[in-house]
């Protein structure tokens, strides 16, 4: 069966949340067997990527579904996207604003805006957001980001949301002090992707100065200091092997993170990537992409997973599929539209002209089409958090 024959096949399936899949061929009955049977060893999440099969990949993605209903519940958990600056000191290879692109023209957001938007989604019952950047490590830097922690602390209070709306970070690696200072200020959450746990594939991705070592010990500190912390990777990077995507996930749980963050791989006019062995076709990084999220969700069960905007760009559906693979958050963009196109990662971003409103309610239809809804005025913290908190 082609690839464009499953992904039709996907798209016409109906959501049946609660409703066990009936398997046709006996290799997927099989599988079902295996996954109903316990958490996946390395030789079934190697299988879950590896096939093609529509029999198989429906038996994987109700598993998924049904390991998410059972440990994280239906809702999806939104978390308002503010990319309020394109400032980069780094020069990663895949990156559409990595700092030697000169066609990219750089924009900076003010406090004031950066916090109207953050109380636009308070408003909107968003319950939480993500400040995102290219990556600074100044002092003026580090400050701006410190005052608008607090200021959205106290300007999005609510009688929904006495504390405020939760703040996930996404700002790259900072030294421990700089962690440190916007935790205090009040962010609890932090998203820093491996890009890959192979060491190898890591350096093939950025330039010398960059290390996987650095990035680990990034995740370890922010865990140390009390964040909710999320990583992920990037899937269908030219030279990564279904064994690094296994060797992924087990990453993933061996870290003991409460968040995963991870999409397809999409290159970008001006980044320096691609390079050789050419990249797998649109269908085939998208459907790796949902068997990433299946997977991480049938071995990590309680962790938040999100279906990521990149998943969107290669397919009209890609996010609610995401959903159905056992995603649990969306990241609904509220970047400001004059400058969301300077913010471009990657060719193909979608909603590039659609205001936060309109994202609003093309999204609540979306997440409602696939049999889930929202969970509306509540930070959506990571149940695997709060579980490890707990024991
Ligand atoms: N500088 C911050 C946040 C911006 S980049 C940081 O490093 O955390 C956010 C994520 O976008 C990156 O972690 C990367 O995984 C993803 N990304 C960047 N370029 C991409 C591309 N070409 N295709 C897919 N994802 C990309």
């Amino acid at each position: 069966m082609t690839t464009q024959a499953v992904k039709i096949e996907w798209m016409k399936a109906p959501a049946r949340p609660g409703q066990a899949a009936r398997p046709k061929s006996a290799v997927a009955q099989e599988l079902a067997e295996i996954l109903a049977s316990g958490i996946p060893d390395r030789a079934t999440l190697r299988r879950i990527l590896a096939t093609t099969d529509a029999d198989e990949l429906e038996v994987i993605r109700s598993a998924a579904e049904q390991t998410l209903l059972q440990h994280c519940g239906d809702t999806v958990r939104l978390r308002g996207l503010i990319e309020f600056s394109n400032r980069c000191v780094l020069d990663c290879y895949y990156c559409g604003i990595r700092r030697s692109n000169k066609a990219v023209e750089r924009y900076a957001l003010e406090l004031d805006e950066i916090v109207e938007t953050a109380q636009w989604c308070g408003q909107k019952g968003y319950g939480s957001i993500v400040l995102q950047s290219g990556e600074r490590r100044d002092a003026k830097f580090t400050k701006l980001v410190t005052d608008a922690i607090r200021a959205i602390k106290t300007e999005t209070r609510t009688p929904e949301l006495p504390d405020g709306v939760g703040i996930t970070l996404c700002l790259g690696e900072q030294s421990a002090e700089t962690y440190r200072e916007w935790y205090d200020a009040g962010a609890h959450r932090y998203l820093l992707r491996m890009e890959s746990s192979s060491p190898s594939l890591f350096a093939a991705l950025h330039p010398p100065e960059q290390s996987h070592a650095a990035r680990v010990a990034c995740l370890r500190s922010l865990k140390e200091l009390g964040y909710q912390v999320g990583t992920g990777v990037m899937i269908g990077l030219p030279g990564q092997t279904l064994d690094d995507l296994v060797d992924d996930v087990l990453f993933f749980q061996e870290l003991g993170v409460d968040m995963i963050g991870m999409g397809p791989y999409i290159p970008h006019e001006q980044a320096v990537l691609p390079g050789n062995p050419a990249v797998l076709d649109a269908d085939t990084r998208l459907q790796l992409a949902l068997k990433m999220i299946a997977a991480t969700r049938l071995l990590l069960r309680d962790v938040n997973i999100a279906a990521t905007t990149a998943l969107q760009a290669l397919s009209e559906t890609g996010r609610e599929q995401g959903l159905r693979f056992g995603a649990n958050v969306i990241m609904p963009q509220v970047t400001p539209p004059r400058v969301r196109r300077m913010y471009t990662l990657y060719d193909g971003k979608p909603c590039l002209d659609d205001n936060a409103e309109q994202c609003a309610t093309c999204l609540e239809g979306r997440i409602n089409s696939v049999g889930r809804r929202i969970l509306k005025n509540n930070w959506g913290d990571s149940a695997h958090f709060l579980n490890r908190n707990m024991a």
